[in-house]
């Protein structure tokens, strides 16, 4: 077994990850940007080390820092979390060079997957549902082209290969704005990822964003934890996560959570992963694979009672995963508000000082976050500060302790965008469930005409 951890993040991410090892007897090292050194994980941890000045490319995204900090520990292990460097084969690559247990899948799975028209490929050939476009990269040839959108049918999606956190993606309307577009998503690839190769796919009018959470370990075996539905989203951004998606039945669940299964066995996958699907009309269509953990997995963890921390350090650590998929059984039901330093309406960051701060708490409500009071929020990262899960019997009971955790949560000093969150836990058609990827765009135009 695992014997230290190096957490290569911050944020409540890096406590999670602290949690997990302290609970299993494993020694951690925290690792912070001068910007960081007042920040909860490195109070928390057994050890820490600075990496370097603010900015996140002389610091968290700092291999060589890194390295050097798990060598001058002792560590034997590195937790990527998510973001920064969780999903760079480099890096995993890097880190087993030097001799330490990379705590994720193997860097050859993460670069398939991370190209994604190689692993839309694997995907295919794995059984997986996809959405109808083009087979691999798009090629030179316009009249090709044009054949192909004409196949798929418009409206196309035109997407990089390379792209990632929503961006490199243009939709076309119309047969004579085609050619243009694919040039301009080429460029911008080539320019924002290094990589020019775009891919083409059908676009989908009013689809949900689904998403299975798998568990695999290095002896064959994978389980699938139930989906969790993340259509609220702004900018392609998750903003609210429940679980399990509403209206999903036992039997489009076993078929999907089978699929990816099977996947995870083909390709050899190691640890938590999850795959990202659209579904419309019934129908679920691959988009993408994390190979990390995500933000949103609480909620899974909720109406499971699976730590897929302490599962991901376990399987990294050799070990058999401790569940068949006779033992996940999905009870009650669970959301999460991703909760951000930000004005709640226009999105805009508010880092700063937290001059008080109260936290929601009672039965079946989980609150991570590495906030406190006077603490200073950096503006050098990303703006979430926590994250709160609520775990009911039913939809609705979750619903009402998310009205209550929400109502009490009180955090002065700067901006949070917890209003927007009590709104939409108010607001119809969410109560009903099964809104659709665009719905949070409309209704926040609705509400700036009003
Ligand atoms: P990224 O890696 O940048 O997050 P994804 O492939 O996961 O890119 O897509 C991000 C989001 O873009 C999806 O959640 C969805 O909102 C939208 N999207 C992607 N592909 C399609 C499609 N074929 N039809 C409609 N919307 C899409």
């Amino acid at each position: 077994m695992l014997k230290k951890v190096l957490i290569a993040n911050r944020g409540e991410i890096a406590l999670r990850v602290l949690r997990a090892c302290r609970e299993m007897g494993i020694a951690t090292v925290a690792v912070h940007s001068e910007a960081d050194k007042d920040s909860l994980h490195v109070k928390l941890a057994d050890e820490s080390v600075c990496i370097g000045p603010p900015p996140s490319p002389q610091s968290y995204l700092n291999i060589p820092a890194l390295i050097a900090a798990a060598e001058v520990t002792g560590a034997d292990a590195v937790h990527p979390g998510y973001g920064f460097l969780a999903e760079n084969a480099d890096f995993a690559e890097q880190v087993e060079q030097s001799g330490f247990v990379f705590i994720g899948p193997r860097p050859a799975t993460i670069r398939l997957m991370g190209d994604k028209v190689s692993a839309k490929h694997a995907m295919i050939e794995a059984g997986v549902p996809c959405v109808p476009g083009s087979e691999g990269a798009l090629p030179d040839n316009d009249a090709e082209i044009v054949k192909i959108a004409e196949q798929v049918g418009f409206p196309v999606i035109i997407k990089a290969s390379g792209g990632g956190g929503g961006r490199g993606m243009r939709v076309v309307e119309k047969k004579e704005d085609l050619l243009k577009a694919v040039e301009m998503t080429k460029t911008e690839a080539g320019m924002a990822f290094g990589n020019p190769m775009v891919y083409m796919e059908r676009y989908l009018q009013k689809p949900r964003h689904i998403e299975i959470q798998v568990l695999a370990d290095e002896h064959g075996n994978a389980v699938y934890l139930g989906e969790r539905d993340c259509s609220m989203q702004r900018r392609h951004q998750k903003v609210i996560e429940e679980a399990p998606a509403p209206g999903i039945t036992d039997k489009e669940r076993k078929k999907i959570g089978e699929a990816c299964v099977a996947a995870c066995k083909r390709i050899g996958y190691r640890g938590a992963g999850t795959f990202e699907f659209l579904y419309e009309n019934g129908e679920f269509f691959f988009i993408e694979m994390n190979t990390r953990v995500q933000v949103e997995h609480p909620v899974t963890e909720l109406i499971t009672g699976i730590d897929i921390v302490q599962e991901q350090i376990r399987v990294a650590g050799g070990l058999p995963l401790q569940y068949s998929q006779k033992d996940i059984v999905l009870e009650g039901h669970a959301f999460e508000c991703r909760i951000n330093a930000e004005a709640p309406y226009n999105f805009i960051p508010s880092p700063g000082l937290i001059e008080s701060c109260h936290l929601p708490g009672g039965l079946g409500i989980r609150v991570d976050s590495h906030i406190y009071q006077g603490y200073r929020i950096p503006p050098n990262y990303d703006s979430l500060i926590g994250k709160i899960c609520v775990h009911g019997k039913t939809r609705q009971q979750a619903m009402a302790k998310m009205r209550v955790a929400l109502a009490e949560l009180a955090v002065t000093g700067i901006k949070t965008n917890a209003p927007l969150h009590r709104d939409l836990f108010n607001d119809h058609d969410f109560q009903e469930g099964g809104v659709s990827i665009h719905y949070l765009e409309h209704w926040l135009e609705a509400k700036k005409a009003k």
